[in-house]
């Protein structure tokens, strides 16, 4: 597994004691169109915490402009559990904004943003709170079976990996989603990031903090549909890149001068050919190859300037992440 997980040497680790108050544990779970699944999904983290006096779960619901009927199920569970409380977004915002205001909402002692499709069975939670307790301030769900994701998902998650890890600063930890528990301190930092566009994965990793993981083989969806496509994903690969690696922009300083001094030492070939052999330079189908092959290659890097462009663009406007149409608390 790679290092990167191992990162806390034990010895520096603090126990935190057991108190008699029950420790105040935070679910934050974004919902797009999540009818079928939020009432399976209370009903199994009800079981896992059955002993109130253990662990108090607070639900920070995220609904992220559901055009279902997400929202009435939520209101409705809320009057039976009132640790619920519901965050209704003005508009589908996407799961990494749906995440940061569930952060923010969130009062636990400890957090753990989890999926509500039961992908990230909450039976780790209480291991994960016994990591915690040993001192470590992140424990991370670490997948060792993606037998549950398609091989196209697989194949492309291992690519981003690949070259993300290469040339991002920090690296993310490989087959580690969203599902972790962080310490509050750990919430607190990663709620006074300024930025807007926020990559959750590369901000988990760039708040670092002792962390550990423990290792699950992530089941099917119980109900319901993806809500990530492959263009999604690929723009959501772009995303992270872009936000942790300023590295597509300066290879093509590196790119150009190869290209041209391999042009310039061809020119002179070209030269020392006709001048010696009186050789005539046939041209027009490497003419061609050429100056596509260079056309193609400058729209590129147009390209690739035109995507840190774009960020940096709607960045400098400052608009917040999301809005928040309404907070549903239990006695409202
Ligand atoms: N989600 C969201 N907003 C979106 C898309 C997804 O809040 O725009 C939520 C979704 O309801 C679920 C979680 O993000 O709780 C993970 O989504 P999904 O299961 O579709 O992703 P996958 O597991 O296929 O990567
Ligand atoms: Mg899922």
């Amino acid at each position: 597994m790679t290092s990167e997980l191992h990162a806390a040497p034990r010895q520096s680790l603090i126990h935190r004691p057991q108190l008699d108050t029950p420790l105040v544990l935070s679910l934050v779970v974004p919902v797009y169109n999540e009818a079928e699944t939020v009432a399976l999904f209370v009903e199994r983290v009800e079981q896992v915490f059955a002993d109130p006096d253990a662990v108090r779960v607070e639900y920070v619901f995220v609904n992220d402009g559901s055009e279902d009927e997400t929202l009435d199920i939520l209101l409705l569970l809320q009057r039976r559990i009132a640790r619920i409380r519901i965050v209704d977004l003005s508009r589908n915002f996407g799961k990494e904004a749906a995440l940061s205001a569930g952060l923010r909402c969130a009062t636990g002692q400890v957090v753990v943003p989890i999926d509500v499709d039961l992908q990230d069975p909450p039976e780790l939670i209480p291991t994960m709170v016994k990591r915690w307790r040993e001192g470590y301030d992140v424990v991370l769900g670490h997948r060792i079976d993606r037998a549950s994701d398609s091989w196209a998902k697989r194949a492309s998650a291992n690519w981003f990996y690949r070259i993300h890890n290469k040339i991002a600063d920090p690296a993310i930890p490989e087959n580690v989603g969203d599902f972790r528990l962080m310490d509050r301190q750990v919430v607190d930092a990663l709620n006074d990031l300024p930025e807007s566009r926020r990559f959750m994965k590369g901000l988990f990793a760039w708040v670092g903090f002792r962390t550990t993981h423990i290792d699950y083989s992530r089941p099917e969806r119980v109900a319901g549909t993806s809500k990530f496509n492959g263009w999604r994903l690929w723009n959501f690969a772009l995303e992270g890149i872009t936000s942790f690696s300023t590295d597509p922009l300066k290879i093509w300083t590196y790119l150009g001068i190869a290209v041209s001094l391999s042009a310039f030492l061809f020119a002179i070939l070209i030269v020392l050919k006709v001048v010696l052999f009186g050789i005539d330079v046939p041209g027009y189908a490497s003419l061609m190859v050429a100056v596509t092959f260079l056309g193609g290659l400058q729209l590129i890097g147009i390209g690739v300037l035109g995507e840190y462009l774009g960020r940096t663009y709607l960045e400098s406007k400052r608009r917040p992440v999301y809005l928040v149409r309404r907070i549903y608390e239990a006695e409202d």
